[in-house]
């Protein structure tokens, strides 16, 4: 698995090429670009797959990243639930969801109506830049999912050509570093 590092440099530099090829390709707005594009640096940068773990991306939430402590919690890292593309995007909304669902109900009858006509009301204006924002989001997260099962089958191939079964990662230092590290789920990436 690359560093998460790594996923967020790979991810940005691919950001401008996609989103303005997928402008091109599908005939999108400004607007609609924008919402993509954001979503889609919004999940290299903080809502990526690897909240499973203590990494980059959990950190990057600082306070606010006891919200994603059960989550951390309840998944195994590289989980079906939070790697699978699509599906761990929209997991990972959903989750969210439960933060400000909490701070509404705890809020009281008159918040829980502002917020029921906030939604109504702006639904049909913002509605189809937030389904661009999370298709941004899914991009960005199928991408890291890629990268993961691409640098793995790269690691497994050579570990299996290395001298004494040793991967390329463990012969240049890796195996020092992670002995020094309590699990690989509290590690941060
Ligand atoms: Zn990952």
């Amino acid at each position: 698995m690359p560093m998460g590092r790594t996923h967020r440099l790979i991810n940005t530099y691919l950001c401008v090429p996609l989103v303005v090829g997928a402008t091109v390709a599908a005939h999108w707005s400004p607007l609609q670009a924008l919402s993509c594009g954001v979503g889609y640096c919004f999940a290299t940068f903080f809502m990526n797959p690897d909240l499973d773990l203590d990494s980059v991306g959990y950190q990057s939430w600082g306070p606010l990243r006891i919200i994603w402590w059960p989550y951390q919690k309840i998944l195994a890292h590289r989980s079906y639930f939070s790697h699978f593309p699509v599906i761990s995007t929209v997991l990972r909304i959903v989750y969210l969801m439960w933060f400000p669902v909490l701070m509404i109900a705890l809020l009281g009858s008159s918040v829980q109506m502002v917020a029921r006509e906030t939604i109504f009301d702006w639904w049909p204006i913002i509605g189809a830049y937030l389904l661009m924002f999370i298709l941004g989001m899914i991009v960005s997260d199928t991408l890291h999912a890629i990268l993961d099962v691409v640098s793995t089958d790269f690691k497994r191939h050579f570990s299996r050509h290395s001298p004494h079964h040793q991967s390329f990662w463990e012969h240049h230092g890796e195996r020092r570093k992670s002995r020094a590290r309590p699990s690989p789920k509290h590690r941060r990436r």
